[in-house]
């Protein structure tokens, strides 16, 4: 079996003696560990032991792509944009077997976007960038049109697609700034060539994400931490599954953890530190099947390839080289 995980982070409060995380920075990222214990120092250590864990019980290989968020804009940060980027790089290179795979992050209203990006992706290989509209932009802003051309060059130069994963649906603050309907205009103006991943199914707006991706074959969806507000809930993923199976999405469904954040960390009997239950969440995506009454109402069956599939083989599109 081979898992995909396209949506982990890693995190930290310091990066080479200056502070990333300011002290409202620190309460920010406290408040999505939603009464769990937080986990504020997530680094690449901590991720190959989750790693290791998950590919020892499940017998699989697990690959995750990371990033660490550009919060510049709303905090203080110390570090600059190129440090933070170069410690993520650095970070995912400690697994010797290079299952951590960097995405770079940038606020897309830097001035330093466009070099920062050409940076990113020739000299230091990113697997691709995490963009944060929540902190305080819309993604269909005409201002960033020159950033999505530059992504498009750098597909050419690089001869590689350079996925640009965005947080979709509900966040701590700033989700108006993270609703699909605000991806549309880029999605049709640059297609087919920029690969948009519509992080979190998009949720609570997950049909409008869908019916994005349903129109525009560029558009991907990835379901972490898809419906945890609602706790741990099968039947909420099959609704989302059997839709995209209808409307000839499912394809483009892509599994994401939003490590050391956890799929099933809400779950009742989790029993262990949500950073270290990657196992846990696969398990219980591989366990699920369409309930009867969905069936009923006219929803598909899943089958357990296509369950495989969105847990790894759909991400091979955008990730050819690894
Ligand atoms: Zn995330």
């Amino acid at each position: 079996m081979e898992i995909f995980d396209v949506h982990g982070h890693l995190l930290t409060r310091i990066i080479g003696g200056k502070k990333y995380m300011s002290p409202e920075a620190e309460k920010w990222f406290r408040a999505f560990f939603l009464g769990t214990e937080p986990v504020l120092d997530a680094h690449a250590e901590k991720l190959i032991e989750a790693l290791d864990t998950a590919e020892e019980i499940l017998g699989c290989t697990y690959r995750i792509c990371v990033n660490i968020l550009d919060i510049g804009n709303i905090y203080n940060m110390e570090v600059s944009i190129s440090e933070l980027n170069d410690w993520v790089v650095n970070q995912a290179g400690m697994d010797s077997r290079g299952r951590i795979l960097p995405y770079a992050c940038i606020d897309p209203r830097r001035k330093e976007a466009l070099e920062e990006i050409r940076r990113c992706v020739l000299d230091l290989g990113v697997a691709g960038f995490k963009l944060y509209p929540p902190t305080g932009f819309y993604p269909d802003d005409h201002a960033f049109f020159p950033f999505y051309e530059e992504i498009i060059k750098l597909q050419q130069e690089s001869k590689r697609p350079v996925p640009l994963l965005f947080h979709q649906g509900f966040c701590i603050s700033g989700s108006k700034y993270a609703q699909p309907i605000n991806m549309e205009e880029v999605a049709v103006r640059f297609k087919p060539d920029l690969k948009i991943i519509m992080a979190h199914a998009g949720i609570p707006w997950s049909d409008e994400a869908l019916s994005i991706a349903a129109l525009h074959a560029n558009v991907y969806l990835d379901i972490s931490l898809f419906g945890d507000l609602y706790g741990f809930w099968p039947g909420l993923h099959m609704q989302l599954f059997g839709k995209a199976k209808r409307a000839g999405v499912l394809d483009r469904i892509l599994f994401g953890s939003d490590w050391p954040l956890c799929s099933a960390w809400m779950e009742a009997d989790i029993g262990a530190p949500t950073w270290s239950v990657l196992h846990k969440t696969i398990r219980a995506l591989k366990d699920m099947q369409m309930p009867g009454p969905l069936v009923e109402l006219g929803y598909p069956e899943i089958t357990n390839d296509e369950i495989d599939g969105i847990l790894g083989s759909n991400a091979r599109e955008l990730f050819p080289d690894v």
